[in-house]
């Protein structure tokens, strides 16, 4: 196998995580090509990088080196991964950038392997903004030498690159972030209910416990947003929800369980069923709310009634 750098790449998925990763590719001259379900978002995206557009998907991903994925869940991509194998050439890399459990990254790297294709699982942290910027946190399971020759890619798109280990413990770590992720959203969305209720200008709390020892990046980012009840930035619920049930069945291979795990996806599954599975996890705030008031949660269609 070639151990030159790789630099002919595809980015499967331009959901709101895939558009900047290829927009960010594009930038170091790494960005072959793009495909993704939904045709318009991949014609939309080679017209606007002026991009070549490949007469079909065995030229397309035949001549690449790497197809970089960035999908919603397991068995999307394990879907994508099954029609992309008759077209890879053998020594080519498959990155995925998706959250999915560790054995799912373990089961694609197995079938990837039989056909003489590397897989590096790949999930990433900081959000949209941080994918726009080429500052993601990316979490990386696969061989090392394969890892290296992912640098560039891996730098076009982050700034925090680590190789964790073998396939399935970029997922593992990604899996133990979103537990944090949860208990800190968990934290602030129950304290900044607190503060309401006890009639605190909350503008002013999210100001001063930002510089203090409560202070992270979630209230700084988020609590002047969900204390106005906007919502619409960030990271999508129903992703978070889909996260939690990985984390709950990476738990259970252990036969294991954490409490906040559980609470949290409860908290979520209320909140998506009431209609606000798109907004950002900050709209935990919605529910922390009724709860120190014992109210039913609206649901989102009666909000504007
Ligand atoms: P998104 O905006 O909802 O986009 C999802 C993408 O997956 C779209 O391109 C969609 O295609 C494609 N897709 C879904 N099901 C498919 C299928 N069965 N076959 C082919 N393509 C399919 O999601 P996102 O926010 O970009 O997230 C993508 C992944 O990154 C997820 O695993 C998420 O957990 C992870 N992630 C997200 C964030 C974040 O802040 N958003 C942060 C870190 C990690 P269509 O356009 O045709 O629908």
């Amino acid at each position: 196998m070639s151990l030159d750098k790789l630099n002919q790449v595809v980015v499967y998925g331009l959901g709101a995580m895939g558009r900047p990763m290829a927009r960010n590719l594009h930038k170091q001259n790494l960005l072959l090509g793009v495909k993704n379900r939904t045709r318009g978002k991949a014609q939309a995206m080679e017209k606007e990088l002026n991009l070549t557009s490949f007469e079909n998907d065995a030229v397309l991903f035949g001549t690449a080196d790497c197809v970089l994925t960035c999908v919603s869940a397991d068995n999307d991509l394990k879907a994508i991964i099954s029609n992309l194998i008759p077209h890879m050439k053998p020594g080519s890399v498959v990155i995925d950038c998706s959250t999915v459990s560790p054995q799912t990254a373990q089961s694609i790297s197995d079938d990837l392997a039989a056909n003489g294709i590397v897989f590096l699982d790949a999930p990433v942290s900081g959000g949209v903004e941080g994918a726009k910027k080429g500052s993601l946190s990316i979490m990386v399971g696969g061989d090392r030498q394969t890892y290296k020759r992912a640098a560039d890619i891996f730098s076009a798109i982050g700034s925090q690159i680590t190789h964790m280990g073998k396939v399935g413990q970029g997922q593992a770590t990604k899996a133990v972030n979103q537990v944090m992720v949860a208990g800190v959203a968990q934290a602030v969305c129950s304290s900044l209910a607190m503060a309401e209720q006890c009639k605190l200008d909350v503008k002013k709390v999210v100001e001063v416990l930002s510089a203090g020892a409560a202070g992270n990046w979630f209230l700084e980012n988020r609590g002047q947003t969900m204390i106005k009840d906007e919502f619409n930035i960030g990271f999508k619920l129903d992703l978070l929800l889909k996260d939690l049930h990985i984390c709950q069945s990476t738990l259970n291979t252990m036969d294991a369980s954490l409490p906040l795990v559980q609470a949290s996806i409860e908290d979520y599954k209320r909140l998506s069923e009431a209609g606000y599975g798109d907004e950002d996890i900050s709209a935990l705030i919605r529910l922390k709310r009724c709860e120190l008031n014992h109210e039913d949660l609206p649901r989102e269609s009666d909000n504007d009634a």
